[in-house]
């Protein structure tokens, strides 16, 4: 008669669920666990579990009271302990892994299934029975089912990432239902063992004796004990370990960022901005071009610190630093470089305009007032500008852009000057040059000369040519190819381009007042097509002298066209809109593209004249000529020639069927009254010819 041990059965239980309870926290520290490590955890986890799991059997075992005396022999018994600690050793292997395919799960189950029948099997096969024990087939395969089940349910309730993240709750109920499998499991697999009424036992003699369940259970319980604070232990060092690891990190970071910081502004430092900047331009893409360093120079910061004092100083640093903060975009970096000069790296700029009026926005906004201590205190700036294609290396790039600064800051302060190739030799000339140029405006040096263009069939004027020119006190006439660029690298040209446009219309007011229609054709620079109130500064002048925006021509030259067709497009419809005329200026120089050309609601094309000059000796050039021309009628523009100089240019121009001519021949650029001189030695009378030809629709 079997009767059964409650307590042994308890005990068991417990020896089940606590052995897959510190399963799971040994496998959570063999995944946190350095490599080296982490063999120690798995050799040491599966001894640990894999003991547990055999005491299991082994006090399930002593649970089963026999009415004979019984004794285990202590070999089998150890042998036991092997497939055990094997057991262990595959499920925390397995569950560890990264990538644990189906199959291999199916595997690992199988195995650790067979394995609990195995041990339950040899701990009874540990008492030598006489007449030896009846298996029950059907009993040991429902035992062997039920393992089968645990397993299976085990290493889905225990994968990897579940387990990893689980909280301790999660882990016990894990335990706690794989361990019931598990007790289940072996107690059935050791009532399938049958014992026949008249056994003996023949091993009385070895291993036995009263409460070994409870040594068993005790000595377990307290390994079990001590992997579960070892693990503790592990997990709590680790932790400590990333803290420290992560407040490290950041002192580290927090450090580099004060290194790369101005303490005084919270911009970039020059270390910080060079650093940048090397980035910037070591990147493929930002090569292709649009990179632009301006240098931006505070004028008589100096003088104002030693007037106010240092406090004062920093104060108004600051409030510079703010108001460039709110100018740029958050792609740009500015920075303070030493002292009173700040720095700013640009991204992707679209070309030179957008820079300029950038640094005209940043000249404005720096010389606002700044109200310190009840002081109102201006300060003006020098900004130099470097434009990534000029220079190869960031410390090139920021070079160029000092040279530019110390040349804007040489030439008086407040304005800013962009860099250009050669530029320290020709350097001191132009900064002369801009000065006086600034100055030419009110101490009249600028006049408008205007240069004739003819009707070719008819020889009738139908226009003139505004043209810019500069006498300088001193050194004469100085041409506007010389200062026109200087104009525009000081930001000079925006004002000169207003004077011009003023001084046409109030010329053609006058010729109107005599009877006389005559339009004049002005020209227009790159940074005046970007002019934001170019609309209002074009109607004011109209408006201003009373004359019919239909006599008025801007020319623009076919390379600034086309270098931003979108800007030139909307500009060109602007003025199109108010009824101005619009001329493509040095056609054939650039690189018109037809399909542009059609979309410019431009009226005429001026052939450039280094075709014009070639056509007498260079069939190519005649061939070109004729080309234009036939392309400009099938597109219904005019097509004026420039630069006719002789008599054979003219005859071959009129045989090609230009429209209009404007040169040396005809007449060269001259005052408003030398015009009227010139009309009056023509044989066609202006008074009603020029009058005639406005009709025809240039
Ligand atoms: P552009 O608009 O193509 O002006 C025509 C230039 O050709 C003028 O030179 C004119 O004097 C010159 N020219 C005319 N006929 C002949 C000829 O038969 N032979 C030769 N060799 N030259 C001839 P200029 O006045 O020196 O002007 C040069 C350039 O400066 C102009 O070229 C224009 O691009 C620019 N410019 C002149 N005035 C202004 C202005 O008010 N604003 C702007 N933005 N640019 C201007
Ligand atoms: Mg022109
Ligand atoms: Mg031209």
């Amino acid at each position: 008669m079997v009767r059964h041990n409650g307590v042994a059965m308890i005990a068991a239980w417990f020896l089940a669920v606590y052995a897959i309870y510190v399963q799971t926290l040994v496998t959570r520290r063999l995944r946190a666990a350095e490599s080296d490590l982490s063999w120690w955890w798995l050799i040491g986890g599966a001894l640990t579990v894999g003991t547990g799991v055999w005491a299991q059997s082994f006090v399930s075992l002593l649970g089963r009271q026999l009415p004979i005396q019984l004794g285990y022999r202590p070999e089998i018994i150890m042998a036991a302990w092997l497939p055990a600690v094997m057991a262990g050793a595959i499920t925390i292997g397995s569950i560890a892994q990264v990538r644990f395919s189906p199959f291999k799960r199916v595997r690992s189950v199988a195995a650790v299934s067979a394995i609990f029948c195995l041990i339950a099997y040899l701990n009874v096969s540990s008492t030598t029975l006489t007449p030896a024990v009846v298996w029950d087939g059907w009993m040991a395969g429902a035992a062997l089912l039920i393992a089968l089940v645990g397993a299976g349910v085990g290493s889905v309730m225990m994968r990897r990432e579940q387990l990893l993240e689980a909280r301790w709750s999660r882990q016990l109920l894990v335990a706690l239902v794989l361990g019931s499998f598990l007790s289940l499991g072996q107690w059935l697999m050791i009532e399938a063992a049958g014992v026949p009424a008249s056994a003996v036992c023949l091993s009385v003699d070895q291993l036995s004796g009263q409460h070994l369940e409870w040594l068993i259970t005790g000595v377990v319980v307290m390994v079990l004990v001590l992997t579960q604070l070892g693990a503790a232990l592990d997990g709590i060092l680790r932790s400590r370990h990333a803290q420290l690891e992560t407040s490290l990190r950041l002192a580290h970071t927090e450090l580099q960022t004060a290194a790369n910081r101005d303490a005084l502004t919270g911009l970039l430092n020059r270390a910080g901005f060079e650093a940048y900047l090397g980035e910037v331009m070591a990147s493929a893409d930002e090569c292709s071009g649009g990179v632009v360093v301006m240098r931006i120079n505070l004028d008589g910061f100096r003088a104002l610190v030693n007037t106010y004092g240092h406090a004062l100083g920093d104060t108004l640093l600051r409030q510079v630093a703010q108001r460039l903060l709110v100018l740029v975009r958050s792609s740009d970096a500015p920075a303070r470089a030493d002292g009173e000069e700040f720095m700013l790296l640009l991204r992707n700029m679209p070309d030179q305009v957008t820079v300029i009026q950038l640094a005209q926005r940043i000249g404005a906004a720096v010389s606002m007032p700044c109200l310190i201590d009840g002081e109102e205190i201006s300060v003006t700036c020098s900004i130099g500008i470097a434009m990534h294609s000029d220079s190869a290396t960031p410390a090139q790039l920021i070079g160029h852009a000092n040279e530019a600064m110390l040349t804007a800051s040489k030439a008086g302060g407040g304005m800013y000057c962009l860099h250009a190739p050669g530029m320290d030799q020709s350097g001191s000339r132009q900064v002369e040059m801009q000065r006086e140029l600034r100055h030419a405006i009110q101490r009249s040096e600028l006049t408008l000369h205007f240069q004739p263009k003819l009707d070719a069939l008819n020889g009738r004027l139908v226009g003139v040519e505004g043209l810019l020119r500069w006498t300088h006190p001193q050194r004469g006439p100085i041409s506007p190819a010389d200062f026109i660029p200087v104009a525009e690298r000081f930001g000079l040209i925006g004002e000169l381009g207003l004077w011009v446009l003023d001084e046409a219309c109030r010329h053609m007011r006058v010729w109107l007042d005599m009877g006389l229609e005559i339009p004049v054709a002005v020209n227009m620079s790159a940074h005046q097509l970007r002019e934001y109130d170019l609309e209002e500064r074009v109607r004011d002048a109209l408006d201003r002298h009373r004359v019919p925006a239909s006599m008025l021509i801007m020319e623009i030259t076919e390379s600034v066209a086309m270098d931003d067709i979108e800007a030139s497009l909307r500009v060109f419809d602007m003025l199109d809109r108010i009824g101005v005329k619009l001329s493509i200026d040095d056609f054939g120089t650039g690189y018109s593209s037809l399909s542009y050309l059609r979309r410019l609601p431009a009226r005429q094309i001026k052939i450039d004249r280094s075709f014009v000059r070639d056509l007498d000796h260079s069939r190519d050039a005649r061939a070109i000529v004729e080309a234009v021309v036939r392309l400009a009628h099938a597109l219904g523009l005019q097509v004026v020639a420039e630069g006719v100089e002789t008599q054979a240019q003219r005859d071959v121009l009129v045989e090609l069927g230009c429209d209009e001519l404007q040169g040396f021949l005809l007449g060269r650029p001259m005052p408003a009254a030398g015009l009227r001189e010139w009309m009056a030695l023509q044989p066609v009378k202006f008074l009603e010819t020029v009058t005639e030809a406005m009709h025809v629709d240039i």
